[in-house]
């Protein structure tokens, strides 16, 4: 057992763990939404549909012609991956301007290591995605937690706001997120307009995680690309795609963002099974995506029954609802999950997040917050 006070040419051992961990990363807890085995997960804003027969099928079949080539290294420049991306986003894009890696949680990473890192800072608004700070830790970029919240609500963001924001940080890497994880309302376009011409040497990254889900007419932060080289729209197929499982991720931007994030990535950062199981899926995307008016629909059930229940869920462009007016969400989220629901308290007082699943796991979440809250509420005895 290393004693706690040695010193290493390196720097101090730590106190835990013996080992010469960094000095910003001693004391942290992991990453981690709770992985519990129960009947109804509605905590990580996954898919709940599995991935339709025919899919499933034309991804093993393509899988099956890679295994006997895997004695090579992939594609590095994930040339099929990347045009049929290309395709399904549309807005003229081309392959040259969109770039992929194992989940959008990398490309993140990749965007940081090559535009954030030591001496540089990245603003986001909380509260937004956990990740995007602990993202800019990791890569040694400074990060400074800016506001959200206008006269029409608290955790919205208008243009004004925004702008004076960027102007005072002065960072290099500005992170919006629409719709936003955890509250779930997409941004204005106005919003990002406003970012980006606030500053004219960050790069603006609108992380679009959930845009499949978005109501009618909320236009994609895709449609700003063209005259704009610093701006960065990051997608995954791990939601409305229902491939959280298979890892992929990816942007769209200039084509000289991709080639300044080829200097950061790992060679051969996507496996040949990756890259050949999201070409066989996005080749059949109108299938995939079926699920996603049937999720939305979900959705908006969940707002407007949570309403009933006279609590505040905040509107959603997502396929999840942040809701508030619980007495003490941490009593809820124990209760729900007693009841075998699993959703997620994201550190937000008297708010729990769900997300919309099948209809029959929507049932099963209502029914149990009906019984929770009942439980949980305080009787009045005459
Ligand atoms: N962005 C947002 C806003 C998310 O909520 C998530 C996942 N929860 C991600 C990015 C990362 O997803 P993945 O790495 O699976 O693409």
């Amino acid at each position: 057992m290393a004693n706690a006070d040695v010193s290493t040419t390196s720097g101090t051992l730590d106190a835990q763990t013996g080992l010469p961990l960094r000095d910003d990363l001693r004391g942290r807890e992991p990453y981690g939404a709770p992985q519990i085995d129960v009947p109804v997960r509605l905590n990580t804003n996954e898919n709940s549909y599995d991935v339709p027969q025919d899919v499933a099928l034309a991804v093993v079949e393509a899988l099956a012609g890679q295994v006997r080539h895997l004695n090579r290294y992939p594609d590095r420049e994930l040339t099929e991956l990347r045009q049929e991306l290309a395709r399904y986003l549309g807005h003229g894009l081309d392959a040259a301007q969109v770039w992929a890696a194992n989940g959008s949680n990398e490309v993140l990473q990749q965007v940081l290591h090559a535009f954030g890192g030591p001496g540089r800072t990245a603003l986001g608004f909380t509260p937004s995605y956990s990740m995007h700070p602990i993202i800019a830790s990791t890569t040694a970029t400074g990060w400074v937690d800016g506001l959200r919240g206008t006269p029409s609500g608290a955790f919205d963001l208008d243009a004004a706001g925004v702008a004076e924001q960027v102007r005072r940080h002065d960072p290099e890497v500005v992170m919006l997120c629409s719709p936003n994880n955890p509250t779930g309302t997409a941004l204005g376009l106005d919003v990002v307009r406003a970012a980006y011409e606030a500053t004219d040497h960050a790069v603006v990254v609108v992380d679009e995680a959930y845009e499949e889900f978005a109501r009618a007419g909320t236009p994609s932060a895709l449609t700003l690309l063209p005259g704009r080289p610093r701006l960065v729209v990051t997608r995954t197929m791990s939601k409305a795609f229902a491939l959280a499982g298979a890892r992929v991720g990816y942007l769209a931007a200039d084509a000289a963002v991709c080639d300044a994030l080829r200097l950061v990535r790992l060679p051969y950062h996507l496996s040949s099974l990756t890259q050949a199981a999201a070409v066989a899926a996005l080749r059949r995307a109108p299938s995939l995506l079926a699920t996603v008016q049937a999720l939305r629909e979900q959705r908006d059930r969940v707002v407007a029954e949570l309403s009933a229940l006279g609590l505040q869920p905040v509107p959603s462009d997502a396929n999840f609802v942040l809701f508030g007016g619980l007495a003490d969400a941490a009593a809820t989220w124990r209760g729900l999950l007693d009841h075998g629901v699993l959703v997620r308290d994201v550190g937000i007082a008297h708010h729990l997040r769900v997300s919309a699943g099948t209809p029959e796991e929507t049932t099963a979440f209502l029914d149990a917050l009906t019984a929770t809250l009942d439980d949980t509420t305080p009787k009045e005895h005459p």
